[in-house]
């Protein structure tokens, strides 16, 4: 068996770990916070056989500034740590990477741990002493939620995707339908065309005349009402009134333009 040490990169050093895994390794990457040396390179081993590349973090501190320097395909995070404890860094990474899988460890075995560990955002815990086959299972688990999630993600952002999520408004081209916090959004034909240009460039700045070319396919005087009618029922029905907060802002004496956060 290889010395426990070769299964994890220190988070100090940033040296990539030298086993021939990883040329056939996929890239996953695991982020462990685990204050004792022991437990976090006995971890560390076990994880890399999944395989993964695993960085260890001995206290709360270091751990969230690595948490949130990468993107993490899990982070397993013990309960008792040093400098800021498992519990508070977990709802604080959990309200910033929101898809991230974070399995926590504790000491204790008390209910109220378990529970807590769950509360605070976790989406799975074991208490020590676990098995590592246990570990190696719950981790596992972890990062196949983790891929689904990611594919999800990357099918969302990527340019020509039929669905575009932007803040709390999720539209697909495909189904033509949108929605705006879950719920959907009843768009006419042309109302949908318009949504779907304006998600597709957000933060420009369009003129009336040139949504009549893109969308409507003609440019003509005097038509700017059909544009002006058409963004305020869009607009109402994306709540921007109700909500005092808006998608669509109006520039004045240019045009309009589509915000993501509204
Ligand atoms: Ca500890």
């Amino acid at each position: 068996m290889n010395q426990p040490t070769t299964g994890a990169r220190a988070a100090t050093s940033g040296a990539p770990r030298p086993t021939p895994l990883q040329a056939s390794a996929p890239n996953r990457d695991i982020l462990v916070v685990e204050d004792e040396r022991d437990i976090a390179e006995l971890i560390a081993l076990h994880l890399s056989d999944l395989p993964a590349q695993v960085t260890l973090a001995s206290d709360g501190l270091s751990g969230r500034e690595l948490a949130l320097q990468d993107r993490w395909h899990a982070i397993v995070l013990d309960i008792g740590l040093p400098g800021l404890n498992g519990l508070d860094l977990c709802r604080e990474l959990r309200a910033s990477l929101q898809s991230v899988p974070i399995l926590m460890l504790t000491a204790r075995s008390a209910e109220l741990d378990r529970v807590l560990g769950l509360e605070f955002g976790a989406d799975d815990y074991l208490t020590k002493p676990f098995s590592v086959i246990e570990l190696q299972a719950r981790v596992k688990a972890l990062l196949r939620r983790s891929a689904i999630t990611r594919v999800a993600q990357d099918a969302a952002s990527a340019p020509n995707s039929p669905v575009v999520v932007r803040g709390k408004l999720r539209v697909d081209r495909l189904q033509r339908r949108a929605w705006v916090s879950g719920s959907e959004v009843t768009l006419a034909p042309r109302e949908f065309d318009l949504l779907w240009y304006f998600v597709q460039h957000p933060g420009c700045v369009f003129t009336r005349s040139e949504l009549l070319d893109e969308v409507w396919g003609y440019s003509h005087d005097g038509y700017d009402h059909t544009v002006n009618s058409h963004i305020n029922r869009l607009r109402s029905k994306l709540g921007d009134e109700r909500n005092g907060s808006a998608f669509i802002h109006t520039v004045w004496g240019v045009g309009y333009r589509f915000e993501a956060e509204p």
